[in-house]
C-alpha cells in the first residue's frame, strides 16, 4: 500500500503505546514507516529531557503499573518482542480489532522502533535494549528484514555508550529519525520546552548524521493561528545546510503537523497546518536545503 493510501487506514490514528498486557512493545500502523511499526517503549515511566508543547503522551495519567524502576527488564522486552513478531507472522495480530481495516498491513514488519513515552537514549538500558533488539533482528526470516529505527530528540546523544550503541544498529539496518523543530534558540524553547541547549541539540544531531543515516523529523504548528515566521523557517533550513556542509548525511525531512490530541504546556492554544500549508513549507525546505522532503497533513 502507498503511504498516500494509508492515510484511509483508520488504523493509523491509533498510536497507543499499551497494547494488551506487553508493557515495552506495541504495533503501529504508521504512516512513516509505510505499514507495520513495533515500537520498542524504553520509557515506561513517560520520562524525557523534552516538554513538547504537542506531545501526545500524557503524563498526568495515572501509571498502569507500579514501579519506579527506570531500568528496563530485557529478558521480559525480548521475550514480548519475539511475542508480538510471532503474532505479526501468524495473522493472529490481523485478528485485533484494531486492525480490521487493514489486517494484510499486519503480517509484513516495516521497522522495529526504539521510541514510546519519552526520550529512549535518556533510558540507562539503551544500549543493552539495543543489542537484544539486534540479536531478534538476525534470528528474523522475513526477506527483506525491517528497519531498526531510533527515533530520537537528539539531547542524550552526546552521552557514555549511547553514540556507540547507536552505530551498532548500522549491523541491523538501522537508520535515526532525529528531531528539529526549530531555527533558533528561542523558537526551539518555545516548541520544544528543555533544559537542553539548542548547540547542544545541534552539535549532537551531527554526531548521529556523521555515524548513520538520518531521517530529520520537523513539526511545524501554529500558536494561537500564527504560523513559523517566514525568519525562523529560513534559520531552519540554515541549520540544516550547517549539518551538511560539516559532513552530515541526511537521507530527508519529514515535515508533520499536529494529527492527535496534545498534552504538552499551552497544547489548548496550537492547532495544525492543512495539507496544503505543509506542502508550501516543505517546498521552501527543498529548495533552501536540496532535500527530499515528506509531507505528513
Ligand atoms: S514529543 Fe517531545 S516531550 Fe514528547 S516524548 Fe517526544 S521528545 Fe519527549
Amino acid at each position: 500500500m502507498k503511504k498516500e493510501d494509508l492515510r484511509k487506514v483508520s488504523a493509523v490514528e491509533d498510536h497507543r503505546r499499551l497494547f494488551k498486557t506487553l508493557r515495552y512493545v506495541y504495533p503501529v500502523i504508521s504512516r512513516r514507516s509505510g505499514g507495520l511499526s513495533l515500537g520498542v517503549n524504553l520509557n515506561p515511566l513517560r520520562h524525557c529531557t523534552f516538554n513538547c508543547v504537542y506531545c501526545e503522551v500524557d503524563r498526568s495519567e495515572p501509571l498502569p503499573f507500579e514501579t519506579k524502576d527506570e531500568r528496563i527488564d530485557l529478558d521480559l522486552l525480548e521475550q514480548e518482542l519475539k511475542s508480538l513478531i510471532e503474532q505479526a507472522q501468524s495473522g493472529k495480530l490481523a485478528e485485533y480489532p484494531r486492525f480490521s481495516d487493514a489486517p494484510e498491513l499486519t503480517r509484513v514488519i516495516k521497522d522495529i522502533a526504539f521510541s514510546g513515552n519519552g526520550e529512549p537514549t535518556l533510558s540507562p538500558s539503551f544500549g543493552e535494549a539495543v543489542e537484544r533488539v539486534g540479536k531478534i533482528w538476525h534470528q528474523l526470516s522475513q526477506k527483506p528484514k525491517p528497519k531498526t529505527v531510533l527515533i530520537t530528540n537528539a539531547s542524550c546523544l552526546h552521552l557514555s555508550g549511547v553514540l556507540e550503541a547507536i552505530k551498532r544498529m548500522h549491523q541491523f539496518n538501522g537508520e535515526a529519525w532525529v528531531k528539529l523543530d526549530a531555527g533558533t534558540e528561542e523558537y526551539y524553547h518555545k516548541m520544544n520546552v528543555s533544559k537542553v541547549s539548542f548547540d547542544r541539540i545541534l552539535g549532537n544531531i551531527l554526531l548521529v548524521a556523521e555515524n548513520l543515516p538520518i531521517y530529520i523529523q520537523s513539526l511545524f504548528l501554529k500558536f494561537n493561528g500564527a504560523d513559523i515566521s517566514e525568519t525562523e523557517l529560513e534559520l531552519y533550513c540554515e541549520r540544516l545546510n550547517e549539518i551538511l556542509s560539516k559532513g552530515g548525511v541526511i537521507r530527508g525531512v519529514q515535515a508533520y503537523t499536529i494529527a492527535r490530541p496534545a498534552y504538552g504546556p499551552g497544547a489548548d492554544l496550537l492547532s495544525g497546518l492543512s495539507a496544503l500549508e505543509l506542502q508550501k513549507l516543505a517546498e521552501v525546505i527543498r529548495s533552501r536545503t536540496g532535500l527530499s522532503v515528506e509531507t505528513y497533513a
